[in-house]
């Protein structure tokens, strides 16, 4: 999957110290490869490859983030823009009411959306209408009832026993209906086809053309790869529509339509379905999708609050001790401080989901929990100056004072004085690889 080449791709960037301009072509190439075989457009991968070089050649070296962790973040954010930036909301008429007109292939979900749209808005203090303009299968009046009923919302479909109606007149009444009974919204489900077919988006337009709908949404199942691009862009010419629907993204697609449809089609993805129950259903968020796509496990997150925690002195001061030869002026006090900006991340266990692909060390952080962390505070502070910049002075009776003075026993604080020396021996490797700092308060 699209995820999982990526993954490939940053594991291996992960670790390097500096990006060349060599090791940012590499990585292009990855990138576009893993978005070709997620069906993306050629047009769009080509797009998106040249942004994100653009702009890794362009990046300033960041003090938070280590180049890897810099690609990692241009990559996402340029998913998020290339998936359309901020939500685009509904737009509601001014005269109520605002309709709503729903068009795509048959089993692309829209009756199933219907459904979920209408709860959605009804949840939100609003009083949808459902209308049965798909009069092509002979179930899908039923169905859409069925779907009514569920949502707890009102529905208007021809008489049952006329024969085929027309699904035009349908949907005109509708409208006169809703006024009459004060629905402010109308959600018109339509017919659709297995292909693309004239017939059916001839009356997808008529129906169009009878209602004036505020919104045309299109609504595409997210696991149809490729073919969405065409079948988005039939119906783009056939009837137009002013934003696209998701369905389907409880299964294995990963978004690959998505980057495609939106790309293309220059419309915004507004909602997403994932599932059957009618809850399964949200509006769209492009930064959540960015994360499904890349599917870093929370990583971006992490990095993101990387960012924001690390204040660049603080940052440069770390790096210019992580730099010095054999991490000899790393005291506890630093110790104590990088400790304190872990728990400021967040607490160490939320960290643990944040860090995919490093389960050896997830394993560990498991281990141990908040109150470790206050304990191996307390004992720092228990300790004099003298003692915290140079740790080797700890002998025996100094160990039982701290020890009484943090209320713990002797073995404790020598433990932590173990771990302090292993941590400075991480740290000092790690400035040589330039990884992101460690996480002190780990068992060694
Ligand atoms: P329509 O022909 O466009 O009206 O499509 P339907 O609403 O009848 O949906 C077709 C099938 O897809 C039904 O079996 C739905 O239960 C199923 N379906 C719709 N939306 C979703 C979804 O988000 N996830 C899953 N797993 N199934 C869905
Ligand atoms: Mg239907």
């Amino acid at each position: 999957t699209l995820s999982d080449r990526l993954s490939a791709t940053f594991r291996n960037l992960r670790g390097k110290g500096r990006l060349s301009e060599a090791d940012i072509d590499a990585t292009a190439r990855e990138i576009r490869i893993a978005l070709l075989e997620a069906d993306v457009a050629l047009p769009v991968v080509r797009t998106f490859i040249k942004n994100v070089k653009e702009r890794c050649l362009g990046a300033e070296v960041s003090r938070a983030l280590n180049p890897s962790q810099q690609v990692i973040k241009i990559v996402n954010d340029e998913l998020v823009q290339i998936l359309g930036g901020e939500t685009r909301r509904l737009r509601f008429a001014k005269t109520p009411p605002t309709v709503i007109m729903l068009a795509g292939l048959q089993g692309a979900g829209k009756t199933t959306l219907a459904g979920k749209l209408a709860k959605w808005l009804k949840d939100q203090g609003h009083s949808p209408l459902l209308v049965a303009c798909d009069l092509q299968r002979p179930n899908a009046v039923n169905q859409l009832g069925v779907v009514a009923e569920r949502a707890g919302v009102a529905v208007y479909a021809p008489e049952p026993g006329n024969g085929v109606g027309d699904p035009v007149k349908v949907a005109k009444d509708s409208i006169d209906y809703a006024r009459t009974k004060v629905h402010d919204i109308v959600i018109v489900d339509t017919a659709g086809r297995l292909g693309i077919d004239q017939e059916m988006m001839q009356q997808a337009a008529d129906i169009r053309d009878a209602v004036h709908p505020d919104e045309i949404l299109f609504v595409v199942d997210a696991m149809i790869g490729q073919d969405a691009v065409n079948t988005a862009e039939a119906f783009r010419d056939g009837v137009g529509f002013d934003g696209v629907v998701l369905t389907k993204l409880d299964g294995d697609a990963r978004g690959g339509a998505a980057l495609s449809i939106r790309q293309i089609t220059g419309k915004p993805i507004m909602f997403a379905s994932s599932g059957e129950k009618l809850d399964d259903f949200d509006a769209f968020h492009p930064d959540r999708m960015a994360s499904r796509i890349l599917d870093m496990g929370d990583l971006l997150t992490l990095i993101e609050q990387a960012e924001k925690t690390f204040s660049q002195e603080e940052a440069a001061k770390m790096a210019s001790k992580l730099a010095s030869k054999k991490g000899q002026d790393f005291t506890l006090d630093d110790f104590l401080a990088q400790m304190e900006q872990v728990r400021k991340m967040g607490s160490i266990s939320k960290l643990l989901g944040m860090l995919p692909g490093m389960g050896q060390i997830k394993e560990q952080i498991q281990n141990i929990d908040e109150r470790d962390v206050d304990r191996t505070a307390a004992i720092i502070k228990s300790m004099t100056p003298a003692e915290r910049q140079d740790p080797t002075i700890i002998n025996g009776s100094r160990r039982a004072r701290i020890a009484r003075g943090s209320g713990v026993e002797v073995s404790a604080v020598k433990n932590l004085v173990e771990r302090f020396f292993e941590a400075r021996k991480m740290m000092s490797r790690m400035a040589q690889g330039g990884g992101f700092p460690g996480m002190p308060g780990m068992p060694g």
